[in-house]
């Protein structure tokens, strides 16, 4: 009876030190905003850990890392951002990060960008547009662009990490394809949003975009603008006006009443509440609630 109790002791401490050193070998991947660290994530599953820099329910446009969120970056492999000054507060940290050694992803210079459309935005906001991860085919070369970067930083798991991207790719096909056959034959085309984050999205499935502000959801649009969008709405017969769920949806709602019409989300992504976070919603699923929205929205069949 001894033995076996000492043989169980045996078993359970070495599952004990195996355990500390499977954790201690992760690969640490350190991402600036929930979908890259989602992506990330997906890539390297039991293989990584993954911090997430700007926390749930914040607005990313204007977020400012403390220096716990720094050294948290510091102590990672692999940090990943979007770039194309949506997390503009890397470039402080950039030749740090090179010095560190730390292998660094900057999603948007890996992509040919649209080009911001109203001249008064660009000083703020960058020149370029950076929603990437709202078309799941820029995401699919997103997760593959994760892959090499991981399998570069820990070669030892390149067949998982190969296999995990592939599962990835699959499901995000799957999301492509409802999009395009949900948005096939819709009486409407034009969406109106207040935060113009929906560019890359409305070019892969051929909507047209009418946005009340810029690129940045906490822009207050001109009274301009607001009166040529509800010229545009009234003229196209729009019935809904889209708001998001991280910032309010005040000038959204007097729009819609401007020309009576309804509000709908249209989530941009840009961050997960915790209630989202609870109820285990994730960028796929999100994903199929927009579409579920725009197929209300634009009277599709
Ligand atoms: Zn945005």
């Amino acid at each position: 009876m001894k033995k076996l109790f000492l043989t169980f002791t045996i078993v359970l401490f070495s599952l004990f030190i195996h355990q500390i050193s499977c954790a201690m070998d992760k690969l640490k991947v350190a991402a600036s905003f929930y979908p890259l660290t989602h992506f990330a994530q997906q890539v390297g599953k039991n293989h990584v850990e993954v911090i997430n820099i700007i926390p749930a329910g914040v607005e990313p446009h204007d977020f400012e890392p403390t220096p716990k969120d720094i050294k948290k970056i510091w102590s990672a492999n692999v940090f990943i951002f979007n770039g194309a000054d949506f997390d503009s507060w890397v470039e402080k940290i950039r030749v740090d990060l090179k010095k560190k050694g730390i292998l660094t992803i900057n999603m948007a210079e890996q992509f040919e960008l649209f080009k911001s459309v109203e001249e008064e935005h660009r000083h703020i906001h960058g020149k370029f547009d950076p929603h990437i991860w709202l078309d799941p085919i820029l995401v699919i070369q997103e997760i593959k662009i994760i892959r090499e970067v991981f399998i570069k930083a820990d070669p030892r798991n390149t067949e998982a990490y190969r296999k995990n991207c592939d599962e990835y790719i699959e499901k995000l096909t799957v999301l492509h394809r409802k999009f395009e056959e949900g948005l096939k034959s819709c009486k409407i085309r034009d969406i109106v949003v207040s935060h113009n984050a929906f560019c890359y999205l409305a070019k892969r499935y051929d909507l047209n975009v009418l946005a009340l502000s810029g690129l940045s959801p906490d822009e207050e649009p001109s009274p301009r603008r607001m009166g040529e969008i509800v010229k545009m709405a009234r003229k196209r017969k729009i019935d809904y006006v889209f708001f998001e769920t991280l910032v309010t949806p005040k000038i959204a709602q007097t729009i819609a009443r401007e020309i009576g019409a309804k509000t709908l989300v249209l989530n941009p992504i840009e961050g997960l509440t915790d209630r989202e976070i609870k109820k285990s919603k994730n960028y796929v699923s999100v994903m199929e609630e927009n579409l579920r929205n725009l197929r209300q929205a634009l009277s599709c069949n």
